[in-house]
Order: structure tokens, then sequence, then C-alpha cells
């Protein structure tokens, strides 16, 4: 089995290509392609450590140059699309750049899909999306079938995305899965993502944004459990179908924030309120159920267990974050903007790489 996983040079990307070689990946996996434009939320040095496994290739290049893109589509069995501007509060700032990779990008995959349509190999697209796309919730937690409702630029691309693949599903027949999960936090997350920032920040001495009341809340998965969950779609979901994932860890940022500053031996004076992010969602809640009794899918980690590991992971890699951080502004007062690398340059599975600034996310 060949597969393609765009974005696997990110966050949740990296974790599932170590999933994937490690030894509970798929039976008969003889190839992961990573396929990475390296944009500022890229890094290599998440998949240092895979680097060696004869198995793994890495294709520097972007979901929307529909050449590469149908070249890699064709070669493979299936493809586990992560690959996204992925950042809420950019997403403020510069929606049409959200819409171009989360949009376009996700069409020019299912192009290619559907080009290789006839050529009698069985190909399976497993699309990688959010909690986020149904909007915000006050009580309750929402079904599969739940109306689309986003609200910030980034869930209405993601949201965009999901409808086209699912189109493509009813339309052309093609076998396409969609995921939406809850908010995820472990190890080689990006330090503008509310976990990593504030632990990053903490672990400076620094001081952390909480954005608004810091009532908002969120349902937390490690992302190993994530992995495992898509693992388990790719393997055994049905065609066309939604699944929901989360573990039901809701916690206000509040009570995030305060056990973070308990994690890293801070008090409350750490706390700085800043004003409230644009159109902040109030509340998520996925109902999980499907692919709890579907596939039976449970997450293995507990948050507090996981968050302490998390914590630690950070005080103890400095080397990889630190660099992320610009020296040229102060830690995480500034939102980036994203660099992306030139297309074409030699694909690089040795650290080196870009960094940016960051502020409050979730
Ligand atoms: P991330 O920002 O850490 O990684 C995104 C990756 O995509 C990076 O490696 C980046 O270089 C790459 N990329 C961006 N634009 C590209 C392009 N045009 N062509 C090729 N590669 C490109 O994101 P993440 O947090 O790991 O999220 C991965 C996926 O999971 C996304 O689709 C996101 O919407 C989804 N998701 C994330 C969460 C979460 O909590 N982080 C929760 C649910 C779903």
């Amino acid at each position: 089995m060949r597969i393609l996983v765009t974005g696997g040079a990110g966050f949740i990307g990296s974790h599932f290509v170590r999933l994937l070689l490690g030894p509970d990946g798929p039976p008969g996996l003889t190839r992961v392609t990573v396929l990475d434009a390296l944009t500022y939320a890229g890094n290599p040095a998440n998949l240092a450590d895979c680097r060696d496994d004869p198995r793994l290739a890495f294709v520097h290049g972007d979901i929307r140059d529909g050449g590469t893109v149908r070249e890699l589509v064709g070669t493979h069995d299936a493809v586990v699309h992560q690959a996204a501007e992925s950042h809420v509060d950019h997403s403020l700032d510069r929606a049409a750049d959200f819409v171009s990779t989360n949009v376009q990008g996700t069409q020019t995959l299912l192009d290619a899909l559907l080009h290789h349509s006839g050529d009698g190999a069985d190909r399976t697209m497993l699309h990688v999306s959010t909690d986020e796309v149904y909007g915000s919730i006050e009580e309750g937690s929402w079904p599969e079938d739940h109306p689309l409702q986003p609200r910030s630029p980034y869930a209405a691309s993601k949201a965009a995305a999901d409808l086209l693949v699912l189109a493509h599903h009813r339309t052309h027949g093609l076998d396409v899965r969609v995921t939406r999960c809850s908010n995820n936090y472990g190890p080689n997350q990006y330090p503008e993502k509310i976990i990593p920032l504030f632990t990053t920040r903490l672990l400076d001495g620094l001081t952390v944004p909480l954005y608004g009341d810091g009532g908002n809340v969120r349902d937390w998965l490690h992302v190993e459990d994530h992995c495992r969950a898509l693992l388990l779609v790719l393997a055994r979901g049905r065609a066309g179908e939604v699944y929901n994932i989360g573990a039901g860890t809701e916690l206000s940022n509040r009570a995030l924030t305060e056990r973070l500053l308990a994690e890293c031996g801070a008090g409350p004076d750490r706390i700085r309120p800043v004003a409230d992010r644009k159109g902040h969602d109030r509340r998520y809640a996925v109902d999980a159920s499907r692919i709890r009794s579907e596939l039976g899918w449970r997450p293995r980690r507990g948050f507090d267990e996981g968050l302490a590991e998390t914590v630690a992971w950070y005080r103890e890699n400095r080397a990889w974050w630190e660099p992320l951080i610009r020296p040229d502004r102060p830690h995480g007062e500034v939102r980036p903007h994203g660099e992306v690398r030139p297309h074409g340059e030699a694909p690089v599975l040795d650290g080196a790489r870009s960094g940016a600034g960051n502020e409050a996310g979730v």
C-alpha cells in the first residue's frame, strides 16, 4: 500500500506519518510520500526521526500544483489530505490565502483523483477536517448530519472543502471520507496555537494573552488519538461518510490556562487579558458516537497525563521551538504572515526552516 500524506510536515501530519511507519501502521505499507509546501507551519524537523525509513519520501510542493498532484495521486493507493492553512487568527487577516489553499488545493486533489479514476485502481481519499465547520453550540453536541454553519474564514474554507469532497462522492462515485476532529494538542504543534504558545511563553517567564473572558470552551484530544482515528477511518470507514472525532474533554480557555500555569509552576499574575478574537466561537462539541460504535475508536490518552507530557516535551525541546520565534519581535506578540519557501527547492528533512512570531490562538 502506498499512501500520500499532504501537509505531512505539519503538526498532525507528522504524527500521522510516524504512526504509519511505526509498529501500529497498516500491514503491507510500502511507501509514504509527504507532499508539503513547507509554509511557516511546515517543519522538516517534525519528520527527523523517520527520515532514515526507506519507505518515506518527501516532495516539496504545493497541493495547488495540478501537475505534481496528478503525478503523485497516480502512483499512490490512498491520499490523506491534511495540508491547510490552519490558524483561525490568520484567516481574519488574509482569508484569500485560506480559500486558495484549503478550497482550491482540495479541488486540485479531487481533480487528480477523478483524472485517474478510470485506470482500474481503487483509490481512497481521507479529507481531514475540523469540528469548526459546525459553528458554535451553547449546549449539546453536533452529529455528523448537523448543518454546517462556519463562522470564521478558516472554518468556512474547511466547510467548502468538505462539501466539494462529498459532492465528488455523490457525483462521480469517488471513494472519499471526511473526518471532523476537535482541538488537538501534543508535541510539535507550532507555537501559535494556545497550548504551545502559552507553554513556551510560560517557560520563558512571560505573560500569556488570554482572549476575552476566557470562557470559550474547546474539546481537547491528544494528537496521537486523532491519528489513530484517521487510520481507522482510512482502513475501515465508509466511502462518502463523515466521522466526528472528539474525546469530550471540554475545558474553558481559562481552565486550560490555569492547568498550564500549574504545569509550569507559574501564578495567575502571568495571565494578561486581551481583547477577544473577532467572531470568537463560544463552544465546540462533536458527537463522536459514530466512530466509536462503527469503528471501535476510543481515545487512549487521558488529558491530565497528555498535557503534562506535552508541557514536558516543550520544556525538553527548546531546540525545536526557539527557532520558530522571531528574534526581532517580542515572543507571541505579533501575528506572522505565512512564509512559503520557493517551490522546487531540494527536499529537506534536516530541520532547517524559517520562523515567525504569533498571537494568542486556539
Ligand atoms: P499545521 O498548520 O501544523 O500544518 C499544515 C501543513 O500543511 C504544514 O506542514 C504546511 O506546510 C502544509 N501546507 C500548507 N499549505 C500547503 C499547500 N498549499 N501545499 C502543501 N502543503 C501545504 O496544521 P495541523 O494543525 O497539523 O492541521 C492539519 C489538518 O488538520 C488541517 O487540515 C486542519 O484543518 C485539520 N485539523 C486541525 C486541528 C487542530 O487542532 N490542529 C483540529 C482538527 C482538524
